[in-house]
């Protein structure tokens, strides 16, 4: 089986592993291998089931959940992947926050804390904070240091090269995992969404937990790496350009320094722009669209957590040509195609 796997981001790399572990001939195109065209370089990594995305699309839970039970041992086979198992912690700012956050926190059925005793895990969160909860199977992974690792599993079967028509693929079967490229190859209703994240960096061990909050009505997450690095994310934004803005990095700097102050001395080391490849129902579409062509895209702002669950279905699919009826609510012909 000549597998062709057209976008080298995390969901084409993830799928093309597994391909490859299961026996197949495995070749990837993309034109920007490095990360500069893929969301997975901006992404945070959080690794997040009992997020907002469930309210819009109940049937998204289940298949989050399943590839959450997937990350310890899709990390324990790429190596240090940064797979961190502290958890997060939910945070509230003032009254109307705790009132915002809520409703996520009642669908977790996770126990409210008091501002002092979430500071019992955090001591560098700000004194002001009035309530938040400790979400324990919220988790974080480094999709820099994943990419890096499943890049070397596939060592010389990425092709730097863009796709511009399916038929240029010269395989078995083509499997588009092209992000928010995937709509001009196959007429799929994916649109970009823009988020703006920033890096900052300090000493190491400020933070443990990763933090997601609200402050003021500002919706910020902060997501710590070992070696000091602290993620701050990110905007939500209609929008297809790749410029920063004043205003994107001013919302999410207040809201980061009301929740833990003493990021004020950490140094601005990066202000990144990506785009989410958003679908009309904000879930994945994964399956055959036509003979020999599946799409394996759409994973807006779940596509970190998804890879795991997404390389196992599609990989079912490709190779034996039945898969887990966990896929049925994803396919493309929930939209007219296929
Ligand atoms: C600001 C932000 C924060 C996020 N935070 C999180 C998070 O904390 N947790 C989480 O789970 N998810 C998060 N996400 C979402 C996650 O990054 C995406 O869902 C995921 O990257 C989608 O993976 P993908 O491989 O489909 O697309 P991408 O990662 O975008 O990769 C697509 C690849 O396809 C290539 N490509 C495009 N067109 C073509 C073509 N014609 N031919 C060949 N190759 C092509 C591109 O160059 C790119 O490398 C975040 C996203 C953003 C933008």
């Amino acid at each position: 089986m000549r597998a062709g796997i057209v976008g080298g981001g995390i969901i084409g790399l993830s799928v093309a592993a597994e391909l490859l572990r299961r026996g197949a001939d495995v070749t990837v195109y993309d034109p920007a291998p490095d990360g500069t065209g893929g969301a997975w370089h901006v992404a945070a990594g959080m690794l997040a089931p009992g997020g907002e995305s469930v309210f819009e699309f109940p049937q998204l839970e289940r298949l989050l959940a399943a590839s959450a039970e997937l990350w310890p041992a899709f990390a324990a086979d790429l190596g240090e992947v940064g797979y961190d198992t502290a958890g997060t912690l939910g945070l509230a700012l003032t009254a109307d926050d705790v009132a915002e956050m809520s409703r996520e926190w009642r669908h977790q059925k996770l126990a409210p804390l008091t501002g002092s005793q979430v500071r019992e895990y955090e001591p560098a969160l700000s004194p002001r904070i009035r309530a938040g909860v400790h979400a324990p199977t919220e988790l974080q992974v480094d999709p820099r240091r994943v990419i890096r690792a499943l890049r070397a599993t596939l060592d010389g079967r990425v092709r730097e090269a863009a796709v511009l028509d399916l038929s240029e693929v010269d395989a078995d079967v083509v499997v588009v995992a092209a992000g928010c490229g995937t709509a001009a190859l196959t007429g799929l209703p994916i649109r970009p969404v823009k988020g703006q994240v920033l890096r900052l960096r300090g000493e190491p061990g400020l933070l443990r937990h990763v933090i997601d909050g609200a402050a003021d009505g500002r919706h910020v997450y902060l997501v710590p790496r070992a070696d000091g690095e602290i993620v701050v994310g990110a905007t939500q934004e209609e929008r297809t350009d790749r410029q920063p803005t004043a205003g994107g990095v001013h919302d999410l700097l207040r809201a980061a320094l009301d929740l833990v102050p003493g990021l004020a001395d950490h140094e601005l080391a990066e202000v990144t722009v990506g785009h989410r490849p958003g679908t009309p129902d904000n879930a994945p579409i994964l399956g055959t669209l036509r003979d020999n062509v599946v799409v394996a895209a759409g994973h807006h702002r779940n596509g970190i957590l998804l890879a795991p669950i997404t390389a196992r279905l599609i990989a079912d699919l490709v190779l034996t040509g039945e898969t887990d009826p966990l896929i049925d609510d994803f396919t493309p012909g929930r939209f007219g195609c296929a």
